[in-house]
């Protein structure tokens, strides 16, 4: 009986010790996730959405997986105070008529000269372009103004650093296929020197380093 009873108690105490450990070990792994989350996501800038610079809506897309990143310009003046959004709704606008035909904007990201970054057409699809490269597998990145002939803000140049660093981590794209439009066409000066010499001093490229190894 005493050792019935000794017998029970102690595998109460065995489920008890088993359910205690069991807890703790599903808290760890929610803690664990949620500091990965946090970890995986802190690169993530503000991103104006395109519901918010009221995109139409896009037409069937060619799909894509982006393996590289490669930068453009857009080639036209814009300054910090201009509507950035205004400019790239035209952009799309033009795109998607009769000049083009594409199925949307070109680009998969766009930034203004104030900073600011918007969302382009869906990343898993293949970008346009005016010149005789290919741009299936490249994630591209336009820079709005005329780079070739005004001056890459410090806020775009920042935000463009935060916003290589933040797909190269999220869509897994090595660091060593960032380029420019140049990089891939004879056919085009684009980013425009004020942007390029950032690429050729290797400046943009160890600025993301830095903060994807943060
Ligand atoms: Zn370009």
């Amino acid at each position: 009986m005493f050792y019935l009873k000794t017998n029970s108690f102690s595998g109460l105490h065995k489920k008890l010790a088993t359910a205690c450990i069991l807890s703790v070990l599903v808290l760890a792994s929610l803690y664990c996730s949620t500091a990965q989350k946090a970890k995986s996501n802190n690169l993530q800038p503000a991103i104006v959405s395109r519901q918010d610079w009221n995109a139409a809506t896009a037409k069937p897309y060619k799909e894509h997986i982006p393996i590289r990143i490669t930068v453009h310009h857009e080639g036209t003046k814009l300054l910090a105070t201009d509507d950035a959004a205004k400019k790239i709704r035209n952009i799309q606008k033009w795109g998607m008529g009769p000049d083009r035909k594409w199925t949307d904007i070109p680009y998969h990201f766009l930034i203004a000269p104030n900073g600011i970054i918007y969302e382009g057409r869906d990343v898993y699809t293949v970008g346009e372009t005016n010149t005789e490269y290919d741009p299936a597998g490249h994630l591209l990145i336009c820079c709005l103004g005329n780079l070739e002939e005004q001056p890459v803000s410090n806020e775009q140049l920042n935000s463009l650093i935060a916003l290589i660093a933040y797909v190269s981590k999220k869509y897994s794209i090595p660091i060593e296929t960032l380029a420019t439009h140049k990089d891939h066409s004879a056919q085009t000066t684009c980013p425009g020197k004020n942007l390029y010499r950032y690429f050729q001093d290797g400046y943009i490229r160890s600025a993301v380093e830095k903060l994807l190894n943060k």
